[in-house]
C-alpha cells in the first residue's frame, strides 16, 4: 500500500500527460517553434501531440499503452526497465528519423509530424517535472528533474496543475483552434 503510494507521487499520470501535452502544443504553436507548427491547425496538432504523449511509458506493461500492447511493452519493459531508453533524448533522435524515414513530406497535414513530438517531448517534459526524473542522456543513468520543488503527482496537486498550465496557456492563445 505505502509502496503504491510513493509511486503514485513520484511519476505523471496518463491523464496528467494527456493533459499538458496539450498545454505544450498550444505554447509551441504560439511560439511558431517550428515553421510547419505555425502553419497547421490545432485541430490537427492537439490530437497528433495526444496520440504520442503517452508513448515513452510504452515501456511499462503496466500503462495505459503497455497493456493494450504488451507485445512491445514487455520486451521494451525487459531491454531498458522503465523509464529508460524512452525517456531520454536518443529516443527522441531516434522517433524524429523513424518519422522521417516511414513518411515522406506531404504524407501528413502541416504540422502534425512535428506536433507527434511534441506530444512525445510534453512526455519527457511532465517527467522531469517529477521526482523520480528522467535520464535525459540515456545510457548515462543519471536521472535528471526539477531542482527545488518537484511535482508531487498523482493526484490532486498534479490534476490541479495540469489543469491550470493548460487554461493559462489556452487564455494566452486566446482560445482559437
Ligand atoms: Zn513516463
Amino acid at each position: 500500500m505505502r509502496r503504491h503510494l510513493v509511486h503514485a507521487v513520484i511519476i505523471m499520470t496518463a491523464q496528467g500527460h494527456l493533459l499538458f501535452s496539450v498545454t505544450c502544443t498550444l505554447i509551441a504553436h504560439k511560439l511558431q517553434l517550428t515553421p510547419a507548427l505555425a502553419d497547421a491547425s490545432l485541430w490537427q496538432t492537439i490530437p497528433a501531440a495526444l496520440a504520442s504523449a503517452l508513448l515513452p511509458d510504452l515501456d511499462h506493461p503496466k500503462s495505459v499503452l503497455g497493456q493494450r500492447l504488451p507485445w512491445i511493452s514487455k520486451p521494451l519493459s525487459r531491454l531498458f526497465g522503465h523509464r529508460g531508453f524512452t525517456h531520454s533524448l536518443l529516443a527522441v533522435v531516434a522517433a524524429v528519423w523513424g518519422l522521417n524515414q516511414s513518411l515522406p513530406p506531404g504524407t501528413l497535414p502541416v504540422g502534425v509530424k512535428d506536433a507527434l513530438i511534441v506530444g512525445y517531448l510534453s512526455h519527457l517534459l511532465g517527467d522531469w517535472l517529477t521526482p523520480a526524473g528522467i535520464p535525459l542522456f540515456w545510457p548515462i543513468k543519471r536521472r535528471f528533474r526539477l531542482p527545488g520543488w518537484p511535482l508531487r503527482s498523482g493526484g490532486a496537486i498534479e490534476t490541479g496543475f495540469c489543469t491550470l498550465t493548460l487554461l493559462v496557456a489556452g487564455w494566452w492563445c486566446g482560445w482559437r483552434l
